[in-house]
Parts: C-alpha cells; sequence; structure tokens
C-alpha cells in the first residue's frame, strides 16, 4: 500500500473506524513511515482545535453572557412597546381634544386654525423622520451584534 493510501485511512484510524486488519497495517507502517505519522499528528491538532467549537464544550460563561444580552434585548424591546403605546394613546387624545375644541369652534378664525394645522403636519414629518433614523441606527447595531 502507498503512503497516500495510508493517509487516506487516518482519519478512520483516528475516530476508530477501521476494521482491525487494517489497524494493523496502519499502525504497522505508522512505524515504520515519518510523513504518515506527521499527518496523524497534524489530523489530530485539527481535531482539537474543531472539537473546541462544539457547543458543548463551550464554557459556561459564554451561555450566561448569551442569555443576559438576551435578556437585556427583551427587556429593551418590551419599554419601547410601552413607550410608543404610552405616546400613541396621548397623542391621539390630544388630537382628539385640539380638533373639538379648536378646529371644531366657529368662533376661531381659519388662518390660526390653518398655522396650527401646519405646526400638526411638519412636527408629525418631523417625528416619522426622526423615528425612521432611530430605527435604522438600531438595526445597525443589531447587525453589529451578530457580527461580533
Ligand atoms: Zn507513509
Amino acid at each position: 500500500m502507498s503512503c497516500q493510501k495510508f493517509k487516506e485511512l487516518l482519519a478512520g484510524l483516528q475516530d476508530g473506524e477501521l476494521e482491525e486488519s487494517q489497524r494493523l497495517e496502519v499502525e504497522t507502517h505508522l512505524k515504520r513511515c515519518a510523513d504518515c505519522r506527521e499527518e496523524l499528528a497534524r489530523l489530530e491538532k485539527v481535531k482539537e482545535v474543531t472539537g473546541k467549537v462544539q457547543y458543548n464544550d463551550l464554557p459556561l460563561e459564554v451561555w450566561d453572557s448569551y442569555w443576559q444580552s438576551l435578556y437585556r434585548r427583551v427587556e429593551r424591546g418590551a419599554s419601547w412597546v410601552l413607550i410608543s403605546l404610552g405616546a400613541a394613546l396621548l397623542l391621539g387624545t390630544g388630537l382628539f381634544y385640539l380638533v373639538r375644541d379648536f378646529f371644531m369652534d366657529s368662533a376661531i378664525a381659519i388662518i390660526p386654525k390653518v398655522g396650527v394645522g401646519a405646526l400638526i403636519v411638519g412636527g408629525s414629518f418631523l417625528l416619522v423622520s426622526v423615528a425612521r433614523e432611530r430605527l435604522f441606527a438600531y438595526n445597525r447595531d443589531r447587525y453589529k451584534e451578530v457580527i461580533r
């Protein structure tokens, strides 16, 4: 058998998958062949390194920080939902009273109504624009977290 053939069997030897006769043949060859011994050592190094990446072998601290960051993210998400809900309710009722007591009041002239209307529309556009910018920054932060 050539060295190339033996080298193909080395991974099997490492994992204990060879038949008894094959294993003896490879082991006898390894005693005589420094080249194949080197290859086996290299394979063992690879196995050692890749074995470290397996999830069961991750140190507990890694899982701790994973759950912590997940918890933080859920917490922050819940805060945002509550803040948005509160803001929407306030804005909604505010708008309702504004329309009822100000825009519907025939004693108030049309010009101040147009002025207030313009302020509201302009302010809302600004708010939406800022919110969109924040959302964009937030999504990019999340992306960075994935990269890290
Ligand atoms: Zn060899």
